[in-house]
């Protein structure tokens, strides 16, 4: 059984492939922030939550990832009274999961697309929140929310006390290691948010994904971020190299990875990082597209 690690004062987080942050009252009411990607997911985080003899009543999700909001329907399953907190727009998704395959593929996904990695179960959200810097009182605590999109389209990050659960703000140095194009829908987005992240005022900073980072390595982890996007930046426009279409582009980048997609869903994730990538090429002047024939063609600016 997975149990909750303590960070602070009334805080801890419930390590895994997803890390779920949970803070408390003093009354032992309890607040997630994310819910891992399933059932299993959630199960674990009621249990661990329980084991502390803390009542969770509410969730606040930080985007709409299926990994992280896919614990939500087990949680609302036994907790009825369970109010569900997500981002503007992100809370679309949440209710309706489609909209994550049907966004990647720009049309009515195949079936390979509708698969628990890009759909969770569809959840209730009862509260949406604008990812501004300010405050957020939920179930009597008031926690922080941070701007972090980029990654995704209005990703939040959630303070409390001297911990920041930043979600998929930035990825620890195990996991970014892992990602030779780090998934993002927004890389001038993405590049702020790691710029802002390093004024967020916290001691201890628990990624989506990987081990908590303290604040005196965070700004190592916020370049080693940043030169990932900048990398994969480059991976593309050297792909755009003398002329190139988008699927050429994917492909001559997907070869030079060392493990490029092997999956309709991983391919239509690196796809659409691409895409994100060219479009901030495209709107800095460094590369320009052209339709011309039928065929749309991106070349050097
Ligand atoms: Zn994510």
């Amino acid at each position: 059984m997975r149990e909750l690690v303590p960070l602070g004062e009334n805080c801890a987080y419930l390590p895994g492939g997803v890390n779920v942050g949970v803070v408390w009252a003093p009354d032992g009411r309890a607040v997630a922030v994310d819910t891992g990607g399933d059932r299993d997911a959630g199960r674990d985080l009621l249990r661990a939550v329980e084991g502390r003899s803390l009542r969770l009543v509410a969730v606040v999700n930080t985007h709409s990832h299926a990994d992280h909001y896919g614990g939500n329907d087990y949680l609302l399953r036994q907790c009825p009274q369970l109010e569900i907190w997500a981002p503007v727009l992100e809370e679309a998704v949440l209710r309706y999961p489609y909209l994550e395959p049907f966004s990647l593929y720009g049309a009515r996904p195949p079936q390979a697309l509708q698969n628990k990695w890009l759909m969770a179960r569809p959840s209730s959200v009862h509260h949406t929140y604008d990812t501004l810097d300010g405050e957020l009182e939920v179930a009597g605590l008031r926690l922080r929310v941070h701007r972090a999109d980029g990654h995704a389209v209005r990703q939040a990050a959630v303070g409390w006390g001297s911990v920041c659960y930043a979600a998929d703000a930035f990825f620890g140095p195990e996991v970014l290691a892992k990602y030779e194009v780090p998934f993002t829908h927004d890389v001038a987005g993405q590049l702020a948010t790691l710029k802002r992240a390093e004024s967020w005022p916290y001691e201890v900073f628990v990624p989506g994904h990987g081990p908590p980072v303290s604040r005196e390595h965070l700004p190592a982890v916020l370049e080693a971020n940043a030169q990932a996007v900048r990398r994969a930046t480059e991976r593309v426009r050297a792909a755009v190299g003398g002329g190139a279409t988008s699927d050429e582009v994917v492909h001559r980048v997907a070869r030079a990875l060392r493990s490029p997609p092997a999956t309709p869903s991983t391919y239509f994730l690196l796809r659409s990082t691409i895409m994100a990538h060219l479009a901030y090429l495209l709107d800095a002047g460094e590369v320009q597209c052209v339709v011309e024939a039928g065929v749309l063609r991106w070349f050097a600016g």
